[in-house]
């Protein structure tokens, strides 16, 4: 054992009755408690079961709950951050966000309002979807309370595209909509993970016109985790950061239940290893979508999913208490 939790004011952890009963009661993130049974909350778990915006195959819906099922046996200790992300900071899972599912002008509205009201109350934010939609609303409430954020998007896609069917909101057009609302910190945009068939080259052109730099899944294997790592932290600086997980980054064998799969991704490994990589950067809240449940075998979608959440929320909770820490010695 090399840390301790921090002797403050002490968050409400997982119950840890008894450790080899993971697997029973009603599942929250990581076995949280709820938000209405804590009051408030540094860092809100929140789904938004909504996948009326995909292109391909539906169901990620279901992705929410199936990552909350997947996360029963995430323990205290994160050994690779050196960090107890549920006990440096209060964690607790919010429940979900209700979205129209015939509706997606109506849905894109609701979730606006729903993370603004979490976020109103001081909390980050690590939402599970959901299709890929939703992060534009999560960005509009974001940069209501940040300004425009530096964006790191781990995707086999680029989610830049004009529409789909003359349809603004879809899972693949979020980060189009948020460049143009003015809602993203130009200067620092990066895709990861991008691989796969485009409609057309000038798909590329204009996802660069809109300010992203892309480290693609191949610049990955080539150039290794350590120096992507370093490229994208000298991109990203102290600016506020908003990550955006599509778990379809991961290969389709790290990841098979998902709606869009695309051949040569990142390994979970790499996936972890690069958001560890990340941890002194000022990450603000982040999201992780498109799980489509219904094509996994064995949870290896869900699990990835429910890993890869626990590294942002210990990125997330490790400054927390950092800046908690920072505030009482500069009292005293
Ligand atoms: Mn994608
Ligand atoms: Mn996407």
């Amino acid at each position: 054992m090399t840390a301790n939790p921090p002797d403050m004011a002490m968050p409400v952890p997982p119950q840890e009755t008894d450790a080899t009963l993971h697997f029973t009661g009603p599942a929250t993130f990581g076995r949280v408690p709820r938000l209405d049974q804590v009051g408030t909350t540094d860092i809100a778990v929140v789904g938004v079961p909504f996948d009326a915006g995909v292109s391909y195959r539906p169901g990620a819906r279901f992705g929410s709950n199936a990552v909350r099922e997947a996360s029963r046996q995430l323990r205290p200790y994160n050994p690779a951050q050196d960090v107890y992300p549920f006990h440096y900071a209060q964690v607790a899972d919010a429940g979900d966000i209700t979205a129209n599912p015939h509706n997606i002008d109506a849905a894109v509205e609701s979730i606006e309002e729903g993370t603004d009201a979490l976020l109103s109350t001081g909390a980050q934010l690590m939402t599970l979807g959901g299709d890929h939609t939703i992060a534009l609303p999560i960005l509009r409430s974001v940069a209501r309370r940040h300004g425009p954020v530096a964006l790191l998007h781990f995707d086999a896609h680029l989610d830049t595209w004009d529409s789909y069917f003359g349809t603004q909101y879809t899972h693949g057009t979020p980060f189009r909509r948020a460049a143009e609302e003015g809602l993203l910190d130009t200067s620092a945009l990066s895709h990861v993970g991008t691989r796969g068939s485009l409609y057309s080259k000038e798909d590329l052109d204009e996802d660069t016109k809109l300010g992203f730099g892309i480290v693609t899944s191949a610049d990955v294997m080539r150039r290794g985790v350590d120096e992507v790592v370093q490229q994208l932290k000298e991109r990203i600086g102290k600016r506020p950061l908003y990550i955006s997980v599509d778990i379809d980054v991961l290969d389709p064998a790290h990841a098979p239940g998902t709606g869009t799969p695309e051949a040569g991704g990142l390994t979970s490994r790499e996936l972890l290893e690069i958001v560890r990589g990340l941890s002194d950067c000022h990450l603000v809240s982040a999201d992780l979508v498109e799980v489509a449940p219904a094509y996994d075998h064995a949870e290896i979608t869900s699990v990835a999913a429910s890993h890869t959440a626990y590294e942002l929320i210990s990125v997330m909770s490790r400054q927390i208490a950092f800046f908690r820490w920072l505030e009482a010695n500069e009292q005293s």
